[in-house]
């Protein structure tokens, strides 16, 4: 397997990992989701569908009524990814300088070609034993079950040395960048603190240094006060179209409590912002026959907010790809959104309450 490189553009702040081993993957898309025709309950050709389990290298962690390891019985089931855009160190790798990420050089003209190895961590939580499964199909229970496993694995990946940051997402539909149809979460260790994170960050930093208030916390109060683009809400989490929603019908889920990771979530919010995904998920699978989207989790464990002195107010972004970034977009970070979010917000009660 070659290495994979991290390298940072000095004229962007992003980061791009090289990663041709993901050039390999294999896709069971034809068009199948995103013609919005009916999948099975199983594949035989899944790897993630149970009886395959020889398909994925061996699980990390798995919620199991029976069976051993890697054969069925599960419910939830976490693999490293076969293909991964991130791999973890060896264990015999010790300190073996091609391992080593370089640190963060001081001078700007240091940063012009900063790299290092593509270190870290790559993992995939499967959902649900059921091929055609969705977030708006899962019991309550299947649901919390999916973010303990994403709880425990975030917290168990922060404890390699090798990670700066730790990036939870969902890709679904093939637009939105899924290669496997078979519903599943990611969740990538990033040796590096990504230029996304960093911006939210500093602009929670910058508004608590002149106000002495969260960003979010007061965000909340004022569109709960509002009420034109509240979808959902329940005893510990709101579900908002955020004011200058970039995407059509895209949605942010926030606990009204001011937590900064997921990994600080009681077991009774868990169950909450169990039943919020599958409401919200409910009203979008019953508006859109087949929908691609985003999700992304943000939010900083303790130690990490206060190792770079930022606040952090967890929560979840949902982009769903109904447009696409194109020119403007890349160009201008400025979003041409053809949905209002008032009227978006309008959309989803509706579904709700039919
Ligand atoms: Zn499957
Ligand atoms: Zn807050
Ligand atoms: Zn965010």
């Amino acid at each position: 397997m070659i290495l994979p490189e991290i390298r940072f553009d000095a004229l962007s702040a992003g980061f791009a990992v090289i990663a041709t081993e993901r050039a390999k993957r294999p896709t069971d898309y034809r068009s199948a989701q995103d013609e919005g025709q009916e999948l099975p309950e199983t594949d035989p050709k899944c790897p993630f569908c149970p009886g395959n389990e020889h398909e994925t290298p061996p699980e990390v962690w798995a919620k199991r009524q029976d069976g051993a390891a890697d054969s069925p019985g599960w419910t939830v089931r976490v693999v490293p990814n076969k293909f991964p855009a991130l791999v973890a160190r060896p264990q015999d790798a010790g300190e073996d300088e091609a391992w080593r990420v370089p640190p963060f050089p001081e001078s700007l003209e240091g940063s012009l070609y900063w790299q290092g190895p593509g270190v870290g961590r790559h993992e995939v939580v499967v959902e649900s034993p059921a091929h055609n499964g969705s977030l708006g199909s899962y019991s309550l229970e299947q649901m919390k079950d999916v973010l303990d496993a994403i709880k425990r694995r975030l917290t168990s990946i922060y404890e390699s040395k090798d990670v700066a940051y730790v990036q939870i997402f969902k890709n679904s539909g093939k637009i939105a960048g899924a290669s496997l149809t078979h519903p599943h979460f990611q969740i990538i260790g990033l040796p590096v603190m990504p230029s996304v994170v960093v911006s939210e960050g500093q602009r929670l930093k910058d508004y608590e240094s002149k106000t002495r208030r969260c960003l979010v916390c007061d965000l909340l109060e004022r569109e709960a006060e509002k009420d034109v683009r509240v979808v959902a809400k329940s005893d510990r989490f709101l579900v908002i179209s955020p004011f200058a929603s970039r995407y059509s019908y895209e949605t942010l889920i926030v606990p009204t409590e001011h937590i900064s990771g997921l990994s600080e979530m009681s077991d009774a919010m868990t169950i909450d912002l169990a039943g919020v995904i599958v409401q919200l998920f409910g009203a979008y699978e019953a508006m859109f026959s087949s929908l691609p989207y985003n999700m992304v989790f943000h939010g900083l464990p303790s130690e990490v907010k206060t190792k770079r002195g930022w606040p952090c107010h967890a929560h979840i972004h949902v982009y769903p790809r109904l447009n696409t970034a194109a020119g403007l977009e890349l160009g201008s970070g400025t979003y041409i959104n053809p949905t209002p979010p008032e009227l978006a917000t309008r959309e989803f009660i509706a579904a709700m309450e039919s």
